[in-house]
C-alpha cells in the first residue's frame, strides 16, 4: 500500500470525512511572484499543481512592485547586484538564468516587455499584467488554489510529502516553499514559511529589513521634507567609509529615502542590530570640488555682497536645503553674503560637500521592499533550488538569504528560482 492509499484508508477507517486525499505532482506553498511562476511553468509541462496561499488572493506584492509598473529584471545583471554570503551561489544562478532568459519566459507565457535604460517592465508598464498573466496561465492549465489556508505540517513519507492544511491532507511528489520574506506583511509575507523550512533542518540566518528608508536624528528634516537632491551618499562607521551610492536622495520628515538610501539600508540595519552607530555623509556636489565651491562662494560674496546668503545658496541647491544649511552653519536667515566670514564660508562649503547625518534606525519590515537574511543558501543546490537536506523539496525567492539592489534584481531572483526549480521538476 502506498502513502496515498494509506492516508485514504486511515481517513475511511476512522470516518474522518468522505473526501479522499488529493494527489499532486507539485504543491507550492505561497502564491507570490516565485510561487505563481513555478505553478504556471510546471502546469504548462503537464504537472498537476496545487498552490496553498494563506491570503484571500495571490500575488498581492506583485501589484505594488516598481511603483505599480513591476520591474521584472534588469539587463545590467552582475553578481555585485546581490548580497549573498555563499561563494559561487549567485554566479551559478546568473549563469543559468540571464535577464534575457526571464524576458524569454515571459514572452513564452504571452507577455511582451519594455526596456527603460536596462530596467525591464511588462510592455503595458502595469504590474497587474504580470500577476494576471501568471494566474491565467495557472488556471488554464488546471492549477488548483487553496486560499486563506494555513499549512499545519509538511511530512516527508516514502519520498513523498503529506501536507496538512485546514484539517485536510494533500499529497505531493515535490513541494516548493515560496512564502517570501517578511517585508510588507500586509501582502502576506509574514515570515511564517521559515518554520516550515526549519522542520526539514534548514537554518534561517538573521533577518533585517532591506531596501528601506532611514530614520535620522536631526531636527531639520521637518523643514526639508519633500526635497530631492542628487548626491553621493556615503555610509560611515566611526571614521571608516563602509559603502557609497550615487543617486537621488529624498529628504522626508523623519529622515532619508530614495534609491541610494535603500541600497545602503541593509548594511545600516545590520550595524544597528550589532548596536553600532552608523552615520551617513552626503556629498551634494559630487562633480564639483571643495575648492571650486569655495571659489564660487568667495566670488559671489565679492560681487554680490548685498544678496542674502540663503538666496545665493538657492541658486545652486534647493531653497529649503539652503535655508537648513545656513541655519546649521549658525548663520541668520537674513544674513547678507558680505557678512559671512571665512570660517563660516568653510563651514557652509563643507556642509555642501560633507552633509553629515546621524542615523537612529531603519524603517522596519512593514515598509521595506525586501528581507536581508533568510534560509542559508549553502543548504540549497544552485542548479535547481532543491534542498540539499530533503530530496524533492525546493526553496525559492525571498525566503532565501539573498537580497538584491533596487532595479528588478529581487524579482529576477524570484523568477530564476521558479525557472530552475520547474526545469528540475519537469
Ligand atoms: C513596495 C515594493 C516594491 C517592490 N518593487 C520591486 C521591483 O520593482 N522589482 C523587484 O525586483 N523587486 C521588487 N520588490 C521586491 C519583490 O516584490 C520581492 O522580492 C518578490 O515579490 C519576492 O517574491 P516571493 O515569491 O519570494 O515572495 P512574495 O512575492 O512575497 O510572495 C509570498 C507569498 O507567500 C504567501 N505566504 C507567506 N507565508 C505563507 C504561508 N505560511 N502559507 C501560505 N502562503 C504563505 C504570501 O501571502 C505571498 O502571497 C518590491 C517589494 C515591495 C514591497
Amino acid at each position: 500500500m502506498n502513502c496515498l492509499d494509506f492516508l485514504n484508508y486511515i481517513r475511511a477507517d476512522f470516518d474522518l470525512d468522505s473526501q479522499e486525499v488529493s494527489m499532486f505532482d507539485v504543491v507550492i506553498i505561497g502564491g507570490g511572484a516565485s510561487g505563481l511562476m513555478t505553478a504556471a511553468l510546471c502546469s504548462m509541462k503537464g504537472k498537476k499543481c496545487l498552490v496553498v496561499e494563506h491570503m484571500p488572493v495571490c500575488g498581492k506584492k506583485i501589484l505594488m512592485t516598481g511603483n505599480g509598473k513591476c520591474n521584472i529584471t534588469n539587463l545590467e545583471m552582475y553578481r555585485d547586484n546581490y548580497n549573498c554570503s555563499e561563494d559561487g551561489f549567485m554566479e551559478q544562478i546568473l549563469s543559468e538564468v540571464s535577464p534575457n532568459r526571464v524576458i524569454e519566459v515571459f514572452e513564452n507565457l504571452g507577455m511582451l516587455t519594455r526596456d527603460r535604460d536596462g530596467y525591464v517592465y511588462p510592455y503595458s508598464e502595469q504590474a497587474a499584467a504580470v500577476k494576471n498573466l501568471l494566474v491565467t496561465r495557472c488556471m488554464e492549465n488546471g492549477v488548483e488554489f487553496l486560499y486563506e489556508c494555513e499549512v499545519a505540517a509538511i511530512e516527508n513519507i516514502d519520498e513523498r510529502f503529506v501536507i496538512t492544511a485546514d484539517n485536510m491532507s494533500y499529497e505531493g511528489k515535490s513541494v516548493i516553499l515560496a512564502t517570501g520574506g517578511m517585508s510588507y506583511k500586509k501582502t502576506g509575507s509574514d515570515g511564517s514559511g521559515y518554520a516550515l523550512a526549519k522542520k526539514f533542518g534548514h537554518t534561517v540566518n538573521h533577518c533585517v529589513p532591506a531596501l528601506t528608508a532611514l530614520i535620522c536624528k536631526e531636527k531639520f528634516f521637518k523643514e526639508i521634507s519633500g526635497v530631492r537632491a542628487k548626491g553621493n551618499v556615503m555610509l560611515y562607521l566611526d571614521d571608516k567609509i563602509m559603502s557609497s551610492e550615487l543617486g537621488e536622495v529624498q529628504f522626508t520628515d523623519y529622515g532619508l529615502s530614495g534609491i541610494p538610501i535603500f541600497n545602503l539600508s541593509r548594511d545600516v540595519a545590520y550595524m544597528l542590530k550589532k548596536k553600532k552607530k552608523p552615520h551617513v555623509i552626503i556629498d551634494l556636489f559630487p562633480n564639483i570640488s571643495q575648492e571650486k565651491l569655495t571659489t564660487w562662494f568667495r566670488e559671489s560674496k565679492r560681487k554680490y555682497p548685498k544678496t542674502k546668503l540663503t538666496d545665493s545658496l538657492s541658486y545652486i541647491i534647493n531653497v529649503k536645503l539652503a535655508t537648513a544649511i545656513a541655519k546649521n552653519a549658525g548663520v541668520s536667515y537674513s544674513a547678507k553674503m558680505g557678512e559671512i566670514d571665512d570660517s563660516r564660508i568653510g563651514k557652509i562649503v563643507s556642509m555642501l560637500k560633507t552633509f553629515e547625518i546621524e542615523v537612529v534606525n531603519v524603517k522596519g519590515f512593514d515598509y521595506c521592499q525586501v528581507t536581508a537574511g533568510g534560509i542559508n543558501v549553502n543548504e540549497i543546490d544552485a542548479h535547481s533550488f532543491e534542498s540539499k537536506l530533503c530530496k524533492n523539496l525546493y526553496i525559492i525567492g525571498e525566503m532565501l538569504d539573498v537580497d538584491g539592489m533596487c532595479g528588478g534584481y529581487n524579482l529576477h531572483f524570484a523568477f530564476a528560482g521558479a525557472i530552475l526549480a520547474s526545469d528540475s521538476i519537469g
